[in-house]
């Protein structure tokens, strides 16, 4: 997609209402900072904070779940509050055109970095090269003079499914639940983890409305999570709990009387999945997956995928045969 040529209203101050409305409600944040935040973008608007997105090995999931609609559209926001400056599926430039708009961009300095997709490192990362260079360098070098880096994803966090393959794949901070220190060297700056597979469009956008607006990330768990997103746990707070505990368990998903019972035994991993979708839900709040009928397989943990597969089987002890 050309995001240059889509025709589109640029944003006015009630768009940013809701962005700011939009940014509050997915964080908790005081209503009282509605103003603050519609004043913050209404400033940086004009002068369009730089965005480089990366993306390594992945699937391309997380570009198409922010383009996702939202009101306003992440294309709005991404044309009209930011300057996306190089982003490999988006842009309209390609080839040596598309090298310089990165590498001048990196030479400015002070732009947000988001990450998508896992960072090969076997054999000096060359399962994975653009333009000729290995993503880990790459990775590395706009690393360097960022601002502030978000990772988009399961596989930019922790290295998601690409690390239970051959490419030691890694994310930006952590393989698995593990630091590895491989970007230790690029400086100190807020480094932001937003997993789950792919990212939610909601609150890719209010992290970035949040550090434009205070300038800092939001207050983060040991996994760089952000709290607002994934402080607390599925499976204390699933609709299908009363059915836990009554021991109402689906074992045969063809069998409609057992429809809305507790899907443990079918793999479900809501007891070690930290995240919020069962209260924001997917496709502008209409579903997700455990009210569709499936089970959690915690793309929001740093477990995911390699230590959660099988997903849908019931290997973890959680005390329920
Ligand atoms: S195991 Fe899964 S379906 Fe059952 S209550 Fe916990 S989160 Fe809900
Ligand atoms: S409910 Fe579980 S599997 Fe579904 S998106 Fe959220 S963390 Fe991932």
């Amino acid at each position: 997609m050309d995001l240059a040529t889509l025709a589109r209203p640029q944003l006015n101050r009630r768009d940013f209402v809701k962005i700011a409305s939009l940014t509050v409600a997915a964080m908790g944040l005081s209503q009282a900072l509605n103003p603050r935040i519609v004043e913050a973008l209404e400033q940086v608007a004009p002068a369009k904070p730089p965005v480089i997105w990366l993306e390594g090995q992945g699937c391309t999931g997380c570009t198409e779940s922010f383009l996702n609609n939202l009101e306003p559209s992440a294309v709005s926001i991404l044309l009209d509050t930011i300057s996306l400056r190089y982003h490999e599926t988006a842009m309209a430039a390609s080839g040596h055109q598309a090298d310089k708009a990165l590498t001048d961009t990196i030479k400015a300095g002070g732009y947000v970095l988001v990450i998508e997709g896992a960072i090969p490192l076997a054999q000096n990362g060359k399962f994975c090269t653009i333009a000729g260079k290995t993503f880990v360098d790459i990775v590395r070098e706009s690393a360097k003079n960022a601002a502030v880096i978000i990772n988009v994803g399961a596989c930019s966090s922790f290295g998601g499914i690409p690390r239970s393959g051959p490419t030691d794949a890694v994310g930006y901070l952590f393989r698995g639940k593990e630091l590895h220190h491989v970007f230790d060297d690029v400086g100190n700056k807020p480094v932001i983890n937003l997993p789950t597979c792919p990212v939610h469009n909601e609150r890719l956008v209010a992290t970035i409305v949040y550090y434009l607006t205070f300038g800092k990330a939001p207050e983060m768990d040991n996994y760089h999570r952000p709290l607002a997103f994934y402080g607390k746990l599925q499976h204390d707070n699933c609709a299908r709990r009363g059915q836990f505990e009554a021991r109402r368990f689906v074992t045969d998903f063809k069998d409609p009387a057992q429809q809305g019972r507790c899907l443990i035994l079918k793999g479900c991993k809501g007891p070690i999945a930290f995240q919020d979708c069962w209260e924001r839900q997917w496709n502008q709040r209409s579903n997700y997956c455990i009210q569709a009928g499936v089970p959690c397989v915690a793309c929001s943990q740093p477990e995911f995928y390699q230590e959660t597969s099988p997903l849908y089987a019931h290997d973890y002890d959680f005390g329920v045969k």
